[in-house]
């Protein structure tokens, strides 16, 4: 046992970009509740924390946080999301290092003995290597994707690249990769075997599949034993010690989460799972159109809701909009979802299905009706009406008025939806057991203590 001669120090590393920071904040926050005599350093750019800590994060004593560059050169800006995420990529090998190096100045020169990294942070496992000590790598998404990524190139083999190599194939099933036996080609998260293969997000997944298998100590994932089997297995076949721990929101002390507008206590006037809760994430906006038919969808449904919009989406919405439903519907730029969700009232989720709102749908109980867009969401959705049956997508893959309508009608009245409901309460209990003491995801958790503590 090394701890005794080095006390442990653990550096975790985010992406800093869209909601992955959040579920490795809540892993270290988890961490450093069960090791206090451990210290815990996180690493993410500072516009990243700023946000965390304005979502109100408040830190152990023996976590801190620690600035990384944001790799925007000096005098020159970055506009777009797209280019500031292009500029942090092209520099992250000397800023990961340069990160780490920081963490450990700070830490009155305790040397870092275990980098946590996110997965898509493939050099934060080259520079653990250089030190010699173990990388951990947290995939935030959902399992379907990672399985995609790290098979990419029997993928591109067995496809070919691009829409002109597979014409005709985008409904063939995926059978020949353990775990995604349900999805079907157009299923896949672009950048691997169509959509832009040379950008720099897919070019750094290629490396993540390459270096987690050959690199990594564990990966931890935000998931649970069982919700999956086939996903389990697939993992198994794939990774170095798959450590599936979540839902992390749930394995976490939860933070309180600020209702500005009042959504909670307006659900309390309602019957229970009767609201629909409609909400794409914190990138997404729907194409115009979508926007105007799901308003025109919610309106003729009849059913209450809770819209979280953009401000700046709003003028997006038919006129009048939003004085016609003023009695039964609320738009606002923020919700409180995982209150939302976890409320008696709420009855269907309509959603981009980004992972951490797939799970929280999941452990609410709450049937969904998907809408993805990109990445891993397609996956997501699939495997939410085809292998958990807790949900529909949106009938060739839009929003219609009467796509809305049917699907709200299925979900929220029919006796489908009734089903939907049943297996979706299955899969809440299994994920509230699998991190009680002794549950799948508690037992996983201890392991990555013992990782992180090298014994
Ligand atoms: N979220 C929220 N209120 C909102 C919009 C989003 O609390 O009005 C939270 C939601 O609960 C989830 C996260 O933001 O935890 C969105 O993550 P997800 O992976 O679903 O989508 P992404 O934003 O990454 O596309």
């Amino acid at each position: 046992n090394s701890s005794a001669e080095h006390p442990p120090h653990v550096a975790l590393v985010a992406f800093p970009f869209g909601t992955h920071a959040g579920p490795l904040l809540a892993l270290a926050r988890a961490l450093a509740a069960a090791a206090p005599a451990t210290t815990f350093s996180f690493l993410s750019t500072a516009r990243s924390l700023a946000s965390l800590r304005g979502g109100g994060a408040v830190l152990a004593g023996n976590l801190r946080f620690v600035p990384l560059s944001d790799g925007i050169p000096e005098g020159s800006s970055a506009a777009g999301i797209e280019e500031q995420i292009g500029m942090f990529l092209s520099a992250a090998p000397a800023i990961v290092r340069k990160g780490i190096e920081a963490a450990s100045a700070e830490a009155g020169g305790a040397a870092v003995s275990c980098v946590v990294s996110d997965a898509f942070l493939w050099m934060a496992g080259k520079a653990a290597e250089e030190m010699g000590v173990p990388w951990v790598p947290l995939w935030t998404g959902g399992s379907g994707g990672l399985l995609a990524h790290l098979h990419t190139d029997l993928l591109r083999r067995m496809i070919g690249v691009g829409e002109e190599a597979n014409p005709g194939r985008a409904d063939e099933i995926l059978d020949f990769i353990p775990g995604l036996s349900a999805h079907r080609v157009r299923d896949l998260p672009e950048g691997i075997i169509f959509g832009p293969l040379n950008s720099s997000i897919s070019l750094l997944l290629h490396l993540m599949a390459q270096q987690i298998p050959r690199a990594a100590a564990a990966v931890v994932l935000n998931n649970f034993h069982g919700l999956d089997p086939s996903v389990d297995a697939g993992l198994a076949a794939a990774l170095p010690n798959p450590l599936p721990l979540g839902p992390i929101h749930l394995l976490a002390p939860p933070l309180a989460e600020p209702d500005p507008h009042l959504c909670l206590p307006w659900l309390d006037r309602h019957g229970p799972a009767t609201v629909v809760y409609v909400g794409f994430g914190t990138v997404t906006t729907p194409p115009p159109a979508e926007i105007a038919w799901l308003a025109e969808g919610l309106k003729a449904s009849g059913a209450p809701f809770i819209w979280s919009l953009k401000e700046a989406a709003r003028e997006l919405l038919p006129p009048g909009f939003l004085l016609r439903t003023r009695e039964r519907g609320l738009v606002v730029n923020w919700a409180p979802q995982r209150g939302i969700l976890g409320h008696v009232a709420a009855g269907a989720f309509v959603t981009h299905c980004g992972w951490n709102s797939v799970l929280e749908g999941i452990t609410a109980g709450v049937p969904m009706v998907c809408r993805p867009f990109f990445g891993d969401q397609t996956l997501n959705a699939r495997a939410v009406s085809h292998v958990w049956g807790i949900g529909e997508v949106f009938e060739g893959g839009v929003v219609t008025k009467e796509g809305t309508v049917r699907a709200l009608e299925v979900v929220l009245r029919g006796e489908e939806g009734k089903r939907m409901r049943e297996r979706a309460a299955e899969l809440k209990a299994m994920a509230v057991q699998a991190v009680r003491p002794g549950g799948s995801s508690s037992e996983n958790f201890n392991k990555l203590l013992k990782i992180i503590h090298r014994n």
